[in-house]
């Protein structure tokens, strides 16, 4: 028993193509538990932010700058970490199994006596060419697809490709890891009888904001591929539905290549970039304000907390806020004794367990209380409970305070890199204009709603995009409607 619980364990988890949001639920539950996380390049690196702030993150792919891992050094550090204990996510791009080399992974760990489980993934081969509009069977056209690997050219001794069989075909063929062989691989397909007129379509990092799409026929795709300077990772398609253009692919995606600010006004990566991200964008997000005690609230906390029965937090930032004004106060949390702690946000459960405080839910605080009117609630910046039992004290907890530019993003503003700056509350406005502003003119501002958008004309920002009612998500599609009425999209396609 004493041995098994020693033991650690590997799942290889398919990242899927590139856009976060395709990760398996499966593969979310298992990053989050995750010890230690094990990424190639091409496993977008936003899912880790999906991982414990703790976990041990090691990189292994092939990059230009970092050294490149072999796979035996690959397949002994998931062996070592699984053996000192740990839960080790072996997290591989598109699905693991899908010439990601997870076979040997998984072999590796089944030598060494380490368990190991796999999580399937979204495959590049099927969901980039989808996500382009291509798709890769058609009732007419395709009944067969055939997943290729071009990391050989035709006709190498160690290829099992079988080039002059699928030219003769008239399946999809998908060649994934088929750019430094295009030419090679045209030509086989050609000698092989495949039409010269044959559609071919090339999309290069696909289901990311940098995708480009190449529409060609065979005989002309090498000479097209140079001059449009298509490099890996690409995946090409050829056969009669590489011309097909599915127009659900430009609603899937409506901001692709578009880039988009994110003013974000709390050190955690926020929901409105991952919405953002959900429709295509390449979401930057910055932080302009960070929340510190309000340090002016220490007597007014005080004099609310005498004869209060609860305490209402809104976020962890809150918690530690009220920390901070307790001792600045002299006191500690011992002040909080006899009171009633709730959580508007199940992050506060943690942040009050890691000071040895136990809570409820704000349901639970309506819910539970025993009757009887005038109980006294302070509340910093929560919505209180609806039921009309407790008396709400207001007390500002946090205050703002305007973070220090970020000298990339000046300057990738000054070279007009950015399309649209989205601005998710007044503090986000006021923080964006006092670090960025004048911001420049083709830039479009999206406000979350009428608040923050009388915040951005205070501050001197012009404001484009508002949704009609505010929230993250009605704002993300704002953005999204804008964009694609009046097609600021750059670089797409
Ligand atoms: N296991 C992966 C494939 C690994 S081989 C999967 O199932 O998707 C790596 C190749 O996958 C690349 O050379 C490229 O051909 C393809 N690929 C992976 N991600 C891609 C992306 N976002 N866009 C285009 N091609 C991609």
């Amino acid at each position: 028993m004493a041995d098994e619980q020693s033991t650690g364990e590997v799942w290889l988890v398919g990242a899927g193509p590139g856009d976060p949001g395709l990760l398996t639920v499966r593969g979310r539950e298992l990053l989050a538990a995750a010890d230690v996380v094990v990424v190639d390049r091409l496993a977008g690196a936003m899912l880790l932010d999906l991982a414990p702030p703790w976990a041990e993150i090691i990189h292994v792919g092939k990059s230009p700058v970092a050294r490149s891992w072999s796979q035996e050094e690959i397949n002994a550090v998931l062996v070592d970490r699984a053996c000192a204990g740990s839960r080790v996510v072996r997290l591989k791009g598109g699905d693991p199994y899908v010439f990601g080399r997870g076979g040997e992974e998984a072999e590796a760990c089944a030598a060494a006596g380490v368990p190991c489980g796999v999580v399937p993934g979204v495959t590049s081969a099927l969901a980039v060419p989808a996500l382009a509009g291509v798709p890769v069977t058609h009732r007419d056209a395709a009944q067969e697809i055939v997943i290729v690997s071009g990391h050989l050219p035709p006709g190498h001794p160690r290829s099992t490709v079988d080039w002059a069989g699928l030219a003769a075909s008239r399946a999809t063929i998908v060649v994934l890891m088929g750019v430094a062989r295009l030419m090679d691989i045209a030509d086989a397909l050609l000698a092989g009888g495949r039409a010269a007129a044959t559609p071919v379509a090339v999309i290069e990092r696909g289901a990311t904001p940098a995708q480009r799409v190449l529409r060609t026929t065979l005989d002309a795709l090498a000479v097209d591929a140079i001059a449009a300077g298509v490099r890996s990772p690409a995946v090409i398609v050829v056969g009669e539905v590489a011309a097909r253009d599915d127009a659900a692919a430009d609603r899937t995606r409506p901001l692709a290549g578009v880039r988009v600010l994110v003013a974000r006004t709390r050190p955690r990566p926020g929901r409105l970039a991952r919405e953002l991200r959900a429709l295509g964008a390449d979401a930057v997000e910055t932080v302009v304000a960070r929340p510190a005690p309000a340090v002016d609230a220490v007597a007014g906390l005080t004099a609310a907390l005498a004869g209060a029965d609860g305490l209402l937090f809104a976020d962890p930032d809150e918690v530690a806020a009220v920390v901070a004004l307790l001792r600045r106060a002299g006191r500690d949390v011992r002040a909080l004794a006899g009171l009633t702690l709730a959580a508007a946000d199940p992050r506060v459960t943690a942040a009050l367990d890691a000071l040895g405080l136990s809570c409820v839910t704000r349901d639970g605080l309506a819910a539970g209380s025993p009757p009887g009117q005038g109980r006294v609630l302070v509340v910093g910046a929560a919505e209180p409970p609806a039921s009309g039992e407790w008396s709400v004290r207001r007390v500002p907890l946090l205050t703002d305070v305007i973070a220090e530019p970020d000298p990339r993003i000046v300057e990738e503003l000054r070279h007009g890199d950015f399309d649209v700056a989205a601005l998710a509350s007044s503090t986000a406005a006021r923080g964006t204009a006092e670090l960025y502003g004048p911001l420049p003119p083709d830039l479009l501002v999206a406000a979350m709603g009428r608040r923050s958008a009388e915040a951005c004309e205070a501050a001197g920002l012009r404001v484009d995009i508002v949704p009609a009612e505010p929230g993250v998500r009605p704002l993300a599609a704002a953005v999204a409607d804008f964009v694609t009425a009046n097609r600021v999209a750059r670089g797409s396609e």
